[in-house]
């Protein structure tokens, strides 16, 4: 079995606490996020292909140099059958596992966190399967949407000790920047270990034009939505390019 992915990040500080990761983004997304600038791992075509061996043969090299192995996309659950196969094969070398996700894939998200030690879902708005939608550009039935990300969050919810559950919004000016939208998303996910919200940066190559004008997030604005969601979860950070993670 194979598995489609854009890079490898060889070596990162910032992906796992505490650790050195290494950081693999993987190929293809249902979804379609206006702001989205990661087009050239949706167009999985254009993207590499190396077999689960291939993958272990590589990291098995690294055993000395990095704790974990970090696994973004893209989604990386479109390609769970994979993942299934070359997670365990990871783990027996030693590495801890981490995954993040839109929370699209519910089963096979279900699935796989037994064997992973970190899960990041992103949660983009508020919930209500209207906003859901636009936000992520989603082609399909909203509902059926909706359906999916609710059900991944109460699998992360179940899924006893030992898993670090991190939700993370990245927050874009009029879009979900009120604290409203975050006191929402907060008291759905209460039970995180850890709530990010991370700040929005403008970047021409966004999928919608749309996004494209949008301003930075400012921290201030961040550190303020901070203080909200801390009235439900003990642990918030904010994520700037100017700080990296600070927690609140
Ligand atoms: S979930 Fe949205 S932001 Fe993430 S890769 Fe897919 S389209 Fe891009």
């Amino acid at each position: 079995m194979n598995l489609r992915y854009g890079s490898i990040l060889d070596y990162s500080n910032m992906d796992y606490p505490g650790k050195v990761a290494s950081v693999v983004f993987l190929a293809g997304c249902p979804l379609r996020c206006g702001f989205c600038f990661n087009e050239a791992l949706l167009k999985e075509e254009n993207c590499a292909e190396e077999s689960i061996d291939f993958f272990v043969e590589h990291f098995k090299k690294q055993t000395k140099d990095i704790d974990a192995v970090a696994f973004t996309g893209g989604e990386p659950l479109q390609q769970a059958n994979a993942l299934r196969e070359l997670i365990p094969r990871l783990r027996e070398l030693g590495f801890l596992i981490k995954v993040d996700t839109s929370g699209f894939f519910s089963e096979e998200l279900a699935d796989i966190l037994p064997a992973i030690d970190y899960i990041v879902m992103d949660v983009k708005t508020r919930f209500e399967p209207d906003a859901y939608k636009e936000i992520t550009g989603y082609a399909g039935d909203k509902e059926l949407l909706f359906s999916k990300i609710l059900k991944s969050i109460a699998f992360i919810e179940k899924r006893d000790h030992g898993l670090f559950k991190e939700f993370r919004t990245t927050v874009i000016p009029g879009f979900n920047d009120t604290p409203e939208t975050i006191e929402n998303i907060a008291k759905q996910v209460s039970f995180a270990t850890q709530y990010t919200l991370q700040q929005f940066t403008p970047n021409y190559g966004t999928i919608s034009p749309h996004f494209r004008d949008i301003p930075l997030t400012s921290r201030e604005k961040l550190l303020e939505l901070a203080k909200v969601a801390k009235k439900t979860i003990e642990l918030v950070a904010i994520r700037t390019a100017e700080k990296g993670e600070e927690l609140v």
